[in-house]
């Protein structure tokens, strides 16, 4: 693995102390921390080791289910926008604004924080928000009678 020129610093478990290189009975672990390359080495069976990748796996679980929850929510969101945006009259305008206003303050976020676009469950959230699903008992009270 390359580190693009910037130093590797090794920092030692407090837990098991264990050092490199890997073995059969170790493991290793990089990270990147202040823009340095962290390298740590733990005993397999490490307390520390363990939950730390208990952690990571939790993180993709939770991040495999908000692509799926939006995988589900973006398609309808989307059609509902486009819907909403082909019947609109002109002065009826101001969701649009606030949804577009959202959408670029979030990506205008991105660019000045961490980087990168504004992820599909943003989007999603953004759009389901300004224009929400009629609900079943919404249609059936009256509004589209
Ligand atoms: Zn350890």
């Amino acid at each position: 693995m390359t580190t693009s020129g910037s130093a590797t610093v090794t920092r030692l478990c407090p837990t098991c102390r264990a050092t490199g290189p890997v073995t059969d009975d170790t493991v290793g672990t990089l990270w990147i921390e202040n823009g340095v390359t962290i390298e740590q080495f733990h005993a397999a069976d490490c307390a520390d080791y363990l939950a730390q990748h208990a952690r990571l796996m939790e993180g993709a679980e939770r991040a495999r289910l908000a692509e799926e929850r939006a995988r589900e929510l973006f398609p309808g969101a989307h059609a509902r926008f486009q819907a909403a945006v082909q019947a609109l009259p002109a002065e009826q305008a101001s969701p649009f604004a606030a949804a577009l206003a959202e959408l670029v303050a979030l990506q205008a976020r991105r660019f000045h924080g961490h980087g990168g676009f504004v992820p599909l469950p943003e989007w999603a959230e953004v759009l389901d928000r300004h224009f929400p699903a009629v609900s079943d008992t919404t249609r059936a009270s009256g509004r589209v009678r």
